[in-house]
């Protein structure tokens, strides 16, 4: 009896593996479809200045627009693009296409904005990356010094010499790198103090639970301390309360992101609400 459970167990788990399995393939071979007919779209949400309130920038998020109207989360996608191969090209062109959208924005003479881009694992570790953000710049004649490079703290904090030495020549291009996920990766700290950072950006998660509770105040207050100790600007993610905001400003942290201070939207309509021309 036991052994029949055990089976049907083993059974059930192998249904469901095909299924995920069968489920990768089916995202993989229309997420294909969706880069050959032009179906991913960038949306831009707004990084606030806590101090003035002045957008001071854009982060790239990657939306891939379903015909009901909805979207499929690149929390979904992007790791199946990743394990495919497609997350280079799918990441140069989102670079190509965030660096193009603020110098057409800067042409227009829009504020001084810097656009941030999330940069995968997979694209970081391609030898043909610093040479995509070169061409890149070059093709939209994007200063560098307007980009900064998302990259999470699990693949920026590795201890690596080649992390050191992408970062350490994006630096002399006048490129920034932001670790981003700040305080999610179990990483090795010490590694910081070798990196060039131009942002810390402090997971949501932190953010999250700032519920006033002195632990959580307490843990905040440390990465603030030292973010600024090592002279670093840290980014707030995923601001959706009063209550959040305001404790974060009383932290010091530098600039905010999150619903409350707006969501991310398309380009046009971006502009519309932070630039009007
Ligand atoms: P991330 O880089 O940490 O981006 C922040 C995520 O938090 C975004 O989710 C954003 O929409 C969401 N967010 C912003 N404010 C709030 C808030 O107040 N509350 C809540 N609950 N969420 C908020 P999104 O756009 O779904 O992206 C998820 C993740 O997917 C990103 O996390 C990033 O890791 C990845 N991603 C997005 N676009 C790209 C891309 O172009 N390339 C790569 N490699 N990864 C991307
Ligand atoms: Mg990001
Ligand atoms: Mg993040
Ligand atoms: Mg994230």
């Amino acid at each position: 009896q036991a052994k029949a459970a055990g089976k049907g167990r083993l059974q059930f788990y192998q249904d469901s593996m095909a299924q995920a399995a069968q489920q990768k393939l089916r995202l993989h071979t229309q997420l294909v479809r969706a880069i050959e007919q032009g179906g991913l779209q960038v949306v831009y949400q707004p990084q606030v200045d806590l101090q003035t309130g002045d957008v001071v920038g854009m982060e790239a998020l990657l939306r891939w627009p379903q015909p009901g109207g909805q979207s499929v989360s690149p929390e979904q996608f992007i790791p199946v693009a990743e394990e495919r191969g497609l997350i280079v090209p799918i990441g140069e062109w989102v670079l190509h296409e965030a660096c193009a959208q603020l110098a057409r924005w800067r042409a227009q003479g829009c504020p001084d904005w810097r656009m941030s881009v999330n940069i995968s694992g997979h694209q970081w570790e391609d030898p043909g990356f610093f040479p995509a953000v070169h061409r890149v710049l070059e093709d939209t004649a994007l200063l560098p010094t307007q980009l900064m490079l998302e990259v999470t703290e699990s693949v920026l904090l590795k201890d690596s010499r080649g992390t050191q030495q992408l970062a350490a020549a994006l630096r002399a291009l006048g490129v920034q790198v932001a670790l981003d996920d700040y305080g999610t990766g179990f990483s090795n700290l010490s590694q910081l103090q070798h990196l060039d950072i131009g942002q810390l950006k402090l997971d949501r998660s932190f953010v999250t639970a700032l519920s006033g509770t002195a632990r959580s105040l307490a843990m905040v207050r440390s990465a603030v301390t030292l973010s600024h100790g090592l002279n670093v600007p840290m980014v707030g993610e995923g601001i959706e309360t009063h209550a959040q905001l305001e404790a974060l400003k009383a932290l010091a942290c530098d600039v905010g992101q999150g619903f409350l201070l707006g969501g991310p939207v398309p380009a046009e309509e971006f502009a519309q609400l932070y630039f009007s021309a």
